[in-house]
């Protein structure tokens, strides 16, 4: 999860004045019979902006120059579970950085153990199949660096979760431990890329409607195409409200904290209830077909991708009512524009379902967006779902789906070699490069 817009997570986006300018997130690294029991828990909010704000002023960011790091740590391993390996609790600078003012002992550690018990408790009630989720090692990072950005709350590394004094106490204050779920998840995914978000936020929004809204890009055109055709106005609504600039509590936050239409919000609820057969195939097929998902997201610079192929596959789509003659043409869009390259190829940031889209509405004259956007599902079932049923995910990228998934790996490579890396996260780092090669060699 992060602060602003434009990093791992930029789901929180500023929606007034991001919507349509959405930027694809640069990714380096990188469910549930009770879900009453966690809908229960989103009722009660137990502070507001301001008092967040003075909360987390001693909390913010140390400035320190990059790749230099305190020296000084207090580490406590603490077995999250009986008979389990321990995990170990990380607080690097807690003399040097002055966390030893106001905390005393190893108290810091054992709530975060405690914490991390209960978050993985909930995991696993979400996602039963997820027997083994990873974590060796939880970093309290109070400064900035290319591990945690200045912007980020929280990050799963290598079997390892680095996050800000501040972001727990946000984590604890209005988010309900939302960031700590979102991370045990990714701490459990196999490959890089865009769809790791898609399905970390599908979990948050499980728990949570609001975040349906702080993570719209993800979501917005399967709501509104299958679920509340008012989604936009609603986003509007939610985006509307004031957010105070001097502020230190990202804006995501306040108007997550700020009041919101209560009736709407239990809508909300019912759509996401509705959605949890899809949120469910996305981690299927996103752990059955890592690498291919990871690379058509990237392909089509599409962070929802994977969601509206399998929503293509499970809801009905209604006629568009157009002639025969501009849905083939309509056709030919998507396909140019959806087979390009150079997103993969040349690091492009170009979201090709909305370029596709904006070629239909100018060139074929289809005014109406809802129109345009059933086109588009049409295409996605031609194109993604086989005749006889089940997803056809194969990618025909040849050299290009190599490359991709060797540049991933160099990506891995280039964090091994910086310096802040713990020793932890450097062997986990190294196995999953392993890993990884594996693969790319029976299957190449
Ligand atoms: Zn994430």
């Amino acid at each position: 999860m992060s602060w602003t817009n434009n990093s791992e997570a930029s789901l929180l986006v500023a929606h007034h004045m991001a919507r349509g300018l959405f930027i694809v997130p640069c990714v380096f690294i990188f469910w549930l019979g009770t879900m009453s029991c966690l809908f229960a828990q989103d009722v009660s909010i137990t502070t507001d902006a301001g008092e967040l704000n003075s909360l987390i002023q001693p909390h913010l960011p140390h400035l320190i120059a990059d790749g230099d790091h305190p020296a000084d740590k207090f580490d406590v391993s603490i077995a999250i579970h009986k008979n389990e390996d321990p995990v170990l609790f990380s607080i690097p600078g807690f003399h040097s950085l002055g966390c030893v003012k106001c905390h005393q002992g190893d108290s810091l550690h054992f709530k975060a153990a405690h914490r991390m018990r209960r978050v993985l408790k909930r995991l696993k009630i979400i996602r039963p199949e997820l027997t083994e989720i990873p974590l060796r090692q939880y970093i309290i990072q109070s400064w900035s660096d290319a591990l945690l950005a200045s912007h980020q709350l929280a990050h799963a590394t290598f079997d390892t979760i680095r996050i800000s004094p501040a972001a727990i106490l946000i984590d604890d204050k209005a988010y309900h431990e939302a960031t700590h779920l979102h991370e045990s998840l990714h701490l459990t995914q196999s490959f890089v890329g865009l769809t790791n978000e898609l399905e970390a936020y599908s979990l948050n929004i499980l728990s949570d409607p609001r975040f349906l809204l702080l993570n719209f890009p993800y979501f917005e055109d399967v709501v509104k195409t299958f679920f509340a055709e008012d989604f936009s106005e609603i986003l509007n609504n939610f985006y509307a409200r004031p957010v105070l600039e001097k502020f230190d509590v990202p804006r995501e936050t306040q108007w997550f904290l700020a009041p919101f239409d209560g009736d709407l919000l239990e809508r909300l609820k019912q759509v996401v209830n509705k959605m949890k057969p899809l949120l469910n195939e996305i981690s299927r097929l996103n752990r059955k077909y890592p690498r291919e998902i990871a690379y058509l997201s990237e392909q089509t610079g599409n962070p929802a991708l994977l969601l509206e192929i399998i929503a293509a596959n499970n809801m009905p789509i209604l006629d568009s009512d157009i002639s025969d003659d501009t849905r083939l043409k309509a056709f030919e869009f998507f396909d140019l524009q959806m087979n390009k390259k150079d997103n993969t190829r040349l690091g492009y940031k170009i979201n090709r379902k909305k370029e596709a889209l904006l070629l239909i509405q100018h060139k074929l004259k289809v005014s109406d967006p809802v129109t345009r956007l059933k086109i588009y599902f049409e295409y996605l079932k031609q194109h993604f779902v086989k005749p006889e049923g089940g997803f056809n995910l194969q990618v025909e990228g040849g050299n290009d789906f190599y490359s991709y998934t060797l540049s991933k790996i160099e990506s891995i490579r280039k964090i091994i070699n910086y310096r802040g890396l713990s020793p932890i996260e450097r062997t986990a780092a190294q196995k999953l490069i392993k890993k990884t090669y594996l693969i790319l060699n029976s299957k190449n």
